[in-house]
């Protein structure tokens, strides 16, 4: 053991031109039959699926989770800069906060965020470039424990029909946990007022409507007895500071699952979010088209207000 570590304490590899130290330090355990996965790997994972996940995360306010001794050891929930942060990351001033927030502008930062151990990252959903302006609202589905994951994919699909009557287009992802997210990206003309507000109570609305017509399917409260058996459409997170895991990013859990980007054809029964993982989703990634689209899916949410204020359409 003792010669084992001072390889690792020695040994040291560079990934994007950034020094990645202890290399083979473990940050998913292996799993029965397999390899731990070790911060290099992660470094080298955000590096073949990196240029895929700037477009969502750029020019955004962003969270991460760091486990420097793995997904078993303690994690630390980071928004502002520390002592020793990389000059890689984008430091941003937000209203309200003394104190800059991380932001991941460029993809060599990916790699000074392997270097201490970052597993998940976690941006707003504002404008690029844009904190106070909303750019996407993003609706997560939470099933009950007891729930099948068919009814989640159910769900998603409901929920894309009835965007699409308000104008609105969606794409989705696996979370790498439990449920999906639902992913609106819009616009707003240049000038225009609407702000968080706006765009929350029009998620509210559509979830409002959605339980509305299936009570025992879905609930939109918190509350943890109402949710037995039924899936918690929570639109609860479509606020300024709000976050939501970034597209592909790794989650620190059993097994490394990713939050992998789907097209509408692999959201359908049978789908498996346990498939997608660190190891796999490169080669996931290479063979599908999932949110090719994303920027085509971004309508004026202006419409979709009216649309619904006017309460005329079904959704
Ligand atoms: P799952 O499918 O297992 O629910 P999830 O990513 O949707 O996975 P949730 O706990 O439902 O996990 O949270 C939704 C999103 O809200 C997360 O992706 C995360 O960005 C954000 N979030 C949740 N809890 C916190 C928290 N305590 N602090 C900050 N952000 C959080
Ligand atoms: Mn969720």
């Amino acid at each position: 053991m003792a010669s084992r570590n001072k390889i690792q304490q020695t040994g040291s590899a560079v990934v994007m031109g950034v020094r990645i130290s202890n290399p083979e330090k473990a940050l998913w355990p292996a799993s029965v039959g397999d390899q731990p996965i070790t911060k290099l790997e992660l470094a080298r994972y955000y590096e073949t699926v990196g240029d895929w996940m700037m477009e969502h995360i750029r020019g955004r306010p962003c969270s991460i989770i760091r486990a420097p001794d793995g997904i078993n050891g303690e994690r630390f929930f980071q928004r502002h800069a520390g002592p020793g942060t990389s000059k890689l990351l984008e430091l941003v001033k937000v209203a309200g906060d003394r104190k800059p927030y991380l932001q991941v502008d460029r993809l060599e930062a990916l790699a000074a965020l392997a270097q201490v151990a970052t597993l998940e990252l976690h941006p707003w959903n504002c404008a690029p470039q844009h904190p106070e302006v909303p750019g996407r609202i993003v609706f997560d589905l939470d099933p009950a424990p007891e729930v099948a994951f068919d009814r989640v994919v159910e769900a998603a699909n409901e929920l894309r029909g009835r965007l699409a009557k308000l104008g609105l287009a969606a794409l989705c992802k696996t979370t790498g946990g439990k449920g999906l997210h639902v992913v609106t990206p819009f616009t707003l003309a240049a000038g225009d007022s609407v702000r968080w507000p706006e765009a929350k109570a029009l998620a509210r609305e559509i979830c409002v409507r959605m339980a509305a017509d299936s009570p025992q399917k879905y609930v939109i409260t918190m509350a943890k007895k109402e949710r037995t058996g039924r899936i918690f459409l929570d639109y609860l997170r479509n606020d300024r500071m709000a976050t939501a895991v970034a597209p592909l990013s790794p989650r620190a859990r059993t097994g490394a699952p990713v939050s992998m980007p789907l097209t509408w054809q692999q959201v359908r029964k049978g789908l498996d979010p346990m498939r997608y993982t660190l190891r796999s989703v490169p080669d996931s990634l290479a063979r599908s088209r999932a949110w090719k689209d994303y920027s085509e899916c971004e309508r004026p949410l202006r419409n979709a207000l009216k649309r619904i204020a006017a309460g005329g359409t079904a959704a």
